[in-house]
This record gives C-alpha cells, sequence and structure tokens, in this order.
C-alpha cells in the first residue's frame, strides 16, 4: 500500500480553507487598543460592514482564534495584571446575558415575556457569531449555496422535550413532525448507496471499506444482494480474524442472558459500573478483537469509545449484545438519564441544513427582527442575517459578539445590591455595562473565573465541569462520483482520524435544495473526538481538549485529505482535485459533561449532584446553560435558560 505525498493529498492547492471573510483575508497578530488577548487579535472587518459574515469563513472554526484567548488569560492568572480602568459604555439593561448559545438566547426569550417587550437586555459572547454550539456554516460551490452544521446536528434528544422546549420551538415556527418529510431518506438508498465500515491498516493491519452489515440488514433495500445476505461482504473482506469476524456478527444475533441469575434491576446496576468493552469481553466471552471494532460506536453520544462507556448506556443507546438479557425498559437504579430507550424521544426528531443553527436563528429573529429577513422556517434557510444590525442602540434587545465576559459582579451586598457590573473585553479594550439582573448562560468552568464572589462550594461546584472535546468537520466536494462508485454514503471509521463520515443528510426546504445527483457539489460532514482510550473519561476529555487546541489546521486538512483518499480509493477519489473547501469546527470545550456511572461516585450512591449545587442562584444572578443540567441537548439549554428566569423573576417579586 503506498502512502499519498502532500502533493498527491492536494495539499498545496488553493481551496476555501484559511481565514476568509468573504474574500477578505484576516491579518493575524494586529492589535487593537491596549494588550488584552492581544497576541490573538486579528484585524476584523467591523461587524458594521456587510461583509461581515461569519457563517461563510473556512479553515478553523469552531472555537476559532481571537474567541478563546481572553478567558484563557483569566484562567491562568495573568488578565488582571495587564489590564486599567474599563471604558464606560453609560449603557444600562434590565438584563444582561453572558453566552449567546441557544441557552442564552432563550434566556434572553423567556425574559420578555415576563418583562414585555421593552425590556433592555444585551447578550455578550466571545465568539464571532451567535448560536455557541448551534454553528452555521455556508458555503457557495459553482454558484449553489451549501449548508452544514459546524456543531448541533438536529432536535434530537434522549429523553422527551419538556412542554417548555416543546412550546418553545413550536413558538418559534418549527413544526417538526410536518418537517419531518423534508429529510428524504430514501435518496442514497435509491442510488445504491449504503453504510460501510473502513478498516484502517494501521488499526487492523489492511485499508478496506467493508458493508456495514447490520446498517444494510436494517434498511429496507429488499432484493438487493447485500440485503439477502447483509453479512456476506463482511464476513468475506473485514481484515480480523475469523473468530472475531464470527463473534461481531454473533454479537448483533446474540439471545443469550449472560447474568442469568440476575434481576433486570440488578443486572443495570452491574451493567451501569462496567464498560461496555469488558461486557463484552469479560461478560460475555467475545473475542478481544471486537473491542476496536465497536470502540467508536458511541463517539457521537459521549465523545468517549467503549472502554469508557457503561454497557447499560451502549444497551440504552441500541448498541448490540443484550437482546437475550431480559432488561426492563424505563428507570433502573442511578441516575439513569442516557440509558433508557424512549420512543416518544426518538419520534421528535428534526435535522435541518445547519443545525440547530436555524433555532439560533429563529430566536435571533424574533428578539431582534431587523436582523434576519423573512418569516418563516421555509424563508429561513436562505436568508442572509445582517449582522450589523445585531448591536443597535434603537433595539430593546442587542447581540455584542467578539465580546469576552470577564467580570460579573454586584454593586454592594448582593443580599441587597441594586445593580450588577459587567466587564468584558472586545477588541482588546476592557468595557463596562450595568444591568438590573443577569443571566450566566456561558460554560460552567468560566463562571468561577468571572465571579469570584459566589460561595465557594458553587465555584467549586461549576469548576468540576470537564467538556467534551469534539470536532465536526464539513468539507465541499466537487462531485460525489467516488462515493456513488463505492456504493457508500456513510462511513464508519473506528480506527482513523475522523470516525464518522457522511455525505450531507438531504434535506430541501423553501428554496433551499439539497444536492441530488452524484455530478453536484456537496457538504461531507466529518467527526472526530480526541478520547484517549483507556483513561477516565474527565482525562480522556482534559488531554483531548489540550489536543485540539495544539493541533494546526495543517494536520487537520493532511488527515481529511488522506482518510478521504484511502476510504474512498475503490471510487476513484482524488484528494487532489475533488476538494473545494474545508472547514473544522474545532469544539475543545463542546458537549455538555453528562455523568457517568463508571466514574461518578454519586450516579449510583446518590449525593449532591454537582451541576444542582452549580447552578444556584445568588442574588441578582441566575445560571443557564446546558452544563446547568449537565445534559448535552438543546432541550437541556431551553430548560436551563427557563428555570435560570424564573429564579429572577420570582426573587425580583419577593
Ligand atoms: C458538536 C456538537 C454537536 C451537538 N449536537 C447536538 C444535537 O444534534 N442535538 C442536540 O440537542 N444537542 C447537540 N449538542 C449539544 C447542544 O449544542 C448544546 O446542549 C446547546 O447548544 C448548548 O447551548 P448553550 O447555550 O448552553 O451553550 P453554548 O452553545 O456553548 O453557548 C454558550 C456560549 O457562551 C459563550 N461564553 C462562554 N464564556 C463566555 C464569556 N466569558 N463571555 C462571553 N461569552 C462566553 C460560549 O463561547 C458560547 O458561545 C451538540 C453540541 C456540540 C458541541
Amino acid at each position: 500500500m503506498r502512502g499519498y505525498s502532500d502533493r498527491d493529498l492536494g495539499m498545496n492547492r488553493s481551496i476555501a480553507r484559511r481565514d476568509f471573510l468573504n474574500g477578505i483575508a484576516l491579518a493575524a497578530g494586529a492589535a487593537i487598543g491596549p494588550q488584552l488577548g492581544a497576541a490573538f487579535e486579528v484585524e476584523r472587518v467591523a461587524e458594521t460592514s456587510p461583509e461581515y459574515y461569519p457563517p461563510a469563513l473556512t479553515g478553523m472554526r469552531g472555537s476559532h482564534e481571537g474567541s478563546f484567548e481572553v478567558a484563557h488569560q483569566l484562567r491562568d492568572g495573568s488578565f488582571w495584571r495587564r489590564t486599567g480602568d474599563p471604558a464606560e459604555t453609560g449603557e444600562s439593561y434590565d438584563l444582561v446575558v453572558v453566552g449567546g448559545g441557544i441557552s442564552g438566547l432563550s434566556a434572553a426569550h423567556f425574559f420578555r415575556k415576563v418583562a414585555g417587550r421593552r425590556a433592555r437586555i444585551l447578550i455578550l459572547d466571545n465568539h464571532d457569531d451567535f448560536g455557541g454550539h448551534a454553528k452555521r456554516n455556508e458555503f457557495r460551490e459553482r454558484g449553489r449555496m451549501l449548508l452544514g452544521y459546524g456543531g448541533t446536528y438536529a432536535i434530537e434528544s434522549p429523553a422527551p422535550y419538556s412542554a417548555v422546549a416543546r412550546a418553545l420551538i413550536r413558538e418559534l415556527g418549527i413544526d417538526v413532525e410536518r418537517l419531518q418529510p423534508t429529510n428524504d431518506r430514501k435518496l442514497y438508498r435509491s442510488l445504491g448507496l449504503h453504510p460501510a465500515v473502513f478498516f484502517d491498516k494501521e488499526t487492523f493491519g489492511a485499508d478496506r471499506l467493508v458493508m456495514d452489515p447490520k446498517h444494510i440488514a436494517d434498511t429496507e433495500a429488499g432484493d438487493s444482494a447485500e440485503a439477502a445476505d447483509p453479512w456476506r461482504d463482511f464476513m468475506a473482506s473485514a481484515p480480523l480474524s475469523e473468530r472475531a469476524r464470527r463473534d461481531v456478527r454473533a454479537i448483533y444475533e446474540t439471545k443469550t442472558d449472560y447474568l442469568p441469575s440476575l434481576s433486570s434491576t440488578e443486572k443495570k446496576t452491574k451493567l451501569a459500573r462496567i464498560s461496555y468493552a469488558r461486557f463484552l469481553t469479560e461478560i460475555a466471552g467475545f473475542d478481544p478483537q471486537v473491542v476496536p471494532y465497536f470502540q467508536a460506536r458511541p463517539h457521537t453520544y459521549f465523545g468517549v469509545g467503549i472502554d469508557a462507556v457503561s454497557a447499560q448506556d451502549a444497551w440504552g443507546f441500541g448498541l448490540p449484545g443484550f437482546d437475550g438479557m431480559n432488561l426492563e425498559p424505563g428507570p433502573g437504579p442511578g441516575m439513569n438519564r442516557d440509558c433508557i430507550p424512549n420512543e416518544e424521544a426518538e419520534k421528535f426528531f428534526l435535522h435541518l441544513p445547519d443545525g440547530n443553527a436555524s433555532i439560533a436563528r429563529l430566536l435571533v429573529r424574533q428578539l431582534i427582527p431587523a436582523a434576519i429577513p423573512g418569516h418563516s422556517v421555509e424563508d429561513l434557510l436562505i436568508a442572509r442575517a445582517k449582522y450589523s444590525r445585531l448591536d443597535e442602540g434603537r433595539s430593546s434587545v442587542r447581540i455584542r459578539l467578539n465580546s469576552t465576559v470577564v467580570r460579573v459582579k454586584h454593586e454592594g451586598d448582593p443580599a441587597s445590591a441594586r445593580q450588577v457590573e459587567i466587564l468584558y473585553v472586545r477588541r482588546g479594550r476592557l468595557f463596562r455595562v450595568r444591568s438590573t439582573q443577569c443571566v450566566l448562560a456561558c460554560w460552567n468552568m468560566v463562571i468561577p473565573h468571572i465571579c469570584p464572589e459566589l460561595p465557594a462550594k458553587q465555584r467549586e461546584a461549576l469548576a468540576a465541569e470537564a467538556k467534551v472535546p469534539i470536532v465536526y468537520t464539513n468539507v465541499v466536494l466537487r462531485n460525489w462520483n467516488a462515493w456513488k462508485k463505492s456504493g457508500v454514503n456513510t462511513i464508519y471509521a473506528p480506527g482513523s482520524y475522523h470516525t464518522h463520515l457522511n455525505l450531507d443528510v438531504p434535506v430541501s426546504l423553501g428554496r433551499y435544495h439539497c444536492p441530488r445527483q452524484p455530478e453536484e457539489p456537496i457538504v461531507v460532514h466529518m467527526m472526530r473526538t480526541p478520547c484517549k482510550p483507556g483513561l477516565p473519561a474527565r482525562d480522556q476529555h482534559r488531554l483531548g481538549r489540550i489536543e485540539l487546541f495544539q493541533t494546526s489546521f495543517e494536520t487537520f486538512e493532511r488527515n481529511i485529505r488522506d482518510q478521504l483518499a484511502r476510504a474512498l480509493s475503490g471510487g476513484g477519489f482524488d484528494p487532489e482535485w475533488d476538494i473545494a473547501a474545508i472547514t473544522v469546527n474545532r469544539w475543545p470545550h463542546g458537549y455538555a459533561y453528562e455523568y457517568n456511572s463508571l466514574f461518578d461516585e454519586f450516579w449510583l450512591e446518590g449525593g449532591d449532584v454537582p451541576c444542582e449545587v452549580a447552578r444556584k442562584p445568588f442574588g441578582r444572578l441566575a445560571i443557564a446553560n446546558a452544563d446547568a443540567g449537565a445534559y448535552a441537548y438543546t432541550d437541556g439549554a431551553i430548560d436551563q435558560a427557563w428555570r435560570a428566569i424564573q429564579e429572577l423573576t420570582t426573587a425580583s417579586q419577593a
């Protein structure tokens, strides 16, 4: 097997990948104002300019340069050494929200319901775009708009949406049931494409693309040869030992109860304390070679592999091996949050082409109608947001981007203070605003640094948050002929740099039309979690986060090209010519950490749950954001916003 040189891979090719803002290069290193976060400050196109359009930026996105440096200086204790007095904006609000993700935007929405439409609200966010993890990636290829999701993929949740979250989605104009058919679930199958597994030679000894037997068996492909015997390709060509191949199949087909002497509850208790990898090998007795095969299956949910996901969670989200175990659906012991299969929740699913960035955009449209033209979900997808309208003095709601909050403090005793002072850094300068109340809809672990007046126990609980690092890469291909020739539309690549690859989910809505012919350009979505198998989950997240901050775009690009070339070599993929643009959405602080029954003692034993201690209101402050519920889903972010606003409004009426 020959390796690809940089030239073969097209590393020298000019594509849309570096930091361009509608064609205007961003020059790194040009500081504006005093030295706050200046080393990373960039000479930006002014947000008031029509040229300012972050969704169209390619290259390294997600937590982009310029968004995190001030917060890291704060964490490292170096920030306050360099500051002078803040500049007075003279601005005063009824509510300041720290964090412009879905939780922060929802908090503003709920506050207006209580306080009225004239309530003055300011939302501050350190990124150059609103929406937080719900990020829109927008491309133009051959005159056509292509959308991708740089973060939050869909309306989906392991538990049913609460009445509050459902009502908000509905109020924004998203009718989940009505819109579901916009996703053409049969397109790829009708073109003869199926899910596949890519075995890489570094992990499995040979590069090989094999049809994914489980998924083929699940499809209604009917008369295709694969459906007649979905295991044929796998059994013939998967580069695993013969026993491991037989065992992978047996894991899908087993009806054995591996813990026959235990009740369902006792089994669940045991499964909550053993990893899925150990369940397969030690309890069920399968060949250890099955572990690398299944290793990355849970990455999309937990950001770690089967070494660090409990067997109970594996059962809960559908991994095989449990069919004979007679596990009763519904709660067992412990916290039982992720692990319960729930039909109602499964039905409430909707993917839009830019993912839940559409929810963020709809929230912004409600809060600041001038910023996003249009009136319906149908016209939303192609609407170009007017960033220059986000922060206008005449508007009751303002969104200020590129602004990192560094201090939130009551003016006086928190029990009796009438105002809160909020300091933030923007373009290297420190500013002050005041507000009657404040919602911290930013990440839990940031809060102790910006709000040292909180009680010590609460600060400790906030600092315990260990967000899950994750990368969502979007690659624009000039065509997808190689996918068609290979007969695949998604690839699970358990040993590769990105472990999940797929052709964009085909959704057409309003005037946005998804690609339907292999000759058309398309977005390919690739996911990577930089986990470190064998370590406790929080350590995996911490080390993965460091890795992401240290990985250059060039390294990502080389891996992307190499991986696509190798996986699709049979279809003639040409990494030099087929790639038109790359956007790497790097999220060192990605999913909210969800408690893990393998590592978090309180999961089974009970006691203080850190997120509940962490989210207590304090004076005129309340805490929203997904971390506050330790639940990495959009509905969690909305629910926490609702609770935070209830706390503030109840307190102000007392
Ligand atoms: C890659 C990815 C995919 C996901 N997919 C799904 C999915 O398919 N479905 C689903 O339901 N959920 C999904 N989630 C989870 C979902 O996105 C989150 O639960 C939700 O969007 C979180 O919203 P939030 O407002 O709490 O946090 P965020 O979206 O993170 O927003 C918080 C904002 O606060 C900002 N901030 C932090 N500190 C400061 C400061 N000091 N000053 C100013 N601003 C600050 C942050 O930078 C951020 O912009 C996904 C998450 C990720 C990372």
